[in-house]
């Protein structure tokens, strides 16, 4: 981004990730907000005339004031001392043109890109009608950049190589992800959770290649066990899924990794906040019981993993930690992570954040990726939409 020659008066398309929670009109976390406050800044210091575009949530058909980014523009002009100007007409004319009319010098916010049709489409008119006339294009938005979407993709290829470039959060992500991908220091170890085993099917072979240790947890490892033969009473697993785990031992056991599953568990017989915890002593688990933590003997065994290792990745709670009864586990490793370090931490997905924050360690991790599906897609090894461009561009620079 440091070698655009953006002058006083440019004007420049900047594509963001403002999509956070909001409730009664208020932003309820801004973190999103404050990750892109660097790029935005660095731009206004060139007093460049800046367009942000975001997307926020997932509206069906068209506007709808329940998707309005409008209270994210009030959040970034108290954040920057500075006025927004909020533009909620998208689709009369170019941006580009609605921008020019406000005759604005500071930043503008424009309205919920996805109002647009076509827009998941990664349709090129939505690309000509977001950029046409914009000078330099910037990309920032890091959890966007697996969509094949006009403002991610399509609009970024409409702009010349040398006036497009990634912002510093998405440069940030890259550099702390890719390094694990390439050469990751030894033993690294891959914490894997969370409900299924297709979302995190395709990370696990990836990082194989260079892994050492797995450790598996929360829903998914009931899938693991049940392969293995072990019951798992009425715990949630996916018959479908069998094929890719079948996979991942077979890959475990070509590459050498050590793939660890839980050994003791914390149950209950039924899925809710109110269920009493049963600890369960062994894999197995009774024909009553569902298993909805790991038990300690399995966080004893991480911890110790986690201790010897140099890189540690962690994506997906270990049981269902927005049930306080049921969140000792993932909370334990979010301890055992602050501790490693000497190691490179890495942690990804909302819940493993959620987590970190809650145990109070979020500042101890080397690295809290932002982008929860892009990060698992970059480091599935997948060329994503919204980088391949910018990256030879940028490599070429
Ligand atoms: P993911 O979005 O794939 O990372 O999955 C997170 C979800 O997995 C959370 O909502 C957890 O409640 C859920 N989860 C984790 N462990 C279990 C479990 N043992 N049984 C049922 N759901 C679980």
């Amino acid at each position: 981004m440091e070698s655009l020659k953006i002058r006083e008066g440019a004007f420049v398309f900047l594509r963001l990730d403002l999509n956070v929670p909001i409730k009664d009109g208020q932003v309820q976390d801004d973190t999103r907000i404050q990750s892109a406050l660097p790029t935005l800044r660095w731009l206004l210091e060139r007093k460049a005339r800046v367009a942000m575009v975001s997307h926020l949530g997932r509206p069906k058909s068209g506007p709808d004031p329940k998707f309005s980014l409008e209270p994210v523009g009030q959040r970034i002009a108290e954040l920057l001392g500075t006025e927004v100007t909020f533009l909620s007409t998208l689709s009369d004319t170019t941006l580009f043109k609605l921008h020019q009319r406000t005759g604005a010098q500071g930043p503008v916010l424009f309205e919920n890109v996805r109002f647009l049709s076509g827009e998941t489409k990664n349709d090129p008119d939505v690309a000509h009608l977001l950029v046409d006339g914009y000078e330099f294009y910037i990309n920032d938005a890091f959890g966007a950049v697996h969509r094949a979407h006009s403002s991610v993709a399509a609009a970024a290829e409409l702009i010349p190589a040398e006036n497009r470039a990634l912002g510093f959060l998405i440069r940030k992500e890259i550099e702390h992800l890719s390094p694990i991908m390439k050469n990751p220091a030894a033993p690294f170890t891959l914490i894997m959770g969370g409900a299924k085993v297709s979302d995190k099917v395709g990370v696990m072979l990836n990082l194989m290649n260079q892994c050492h240790n797995v450790l598996v947890g929360g829903a998914m490892a009931y899938t693991f066990l049940k392969f293995r033969g072990v019951d798992v009473g009425l715990s949630k697993f996916e018959p479908d899924q069998m094929q890719l785990v079948e996979q991942i031992f077979r890959v475990a056991e070509a590459r050498k990794v050590r793939l660890c599953l839980p050994i003791d568990h914390v149950g209950a017989e039924a899925f809710s906040v109110h269920a009493t915890p049963q600890p369960v002593g062994t894999a197995q688990l009774p024909s009553n019981l569902m298993g909805l933590d790991i038990g300690p003997k399995t966080v004893q065994l991480y911890e110790s993993v986690i201790a010897q290792s140099r890189t540690i990745l962690w994506n997906g709670p270990m049981g269902v930690f927005e049930f306080p009864s049921f969140a000792k586990g993932t909370l334990a490793i979010a301890h055992a992570l602050a501790r490693a370090t000497s190691a490179t931490t890495v942690v990804g997905g909302g819940d493993s954040i959620a987590a970190l924050n809650q145990a109070g360690v979020a500042s101890k991790i080397t690295h809290v990726s932002t982008g929860g599906g892009a990060s698992l897609e970059y480091l599935e090894g997948r060329t994503l939409p919204g980088l391949k461009m910018h990256l030879t561009a940028e490599s070429a620079n």
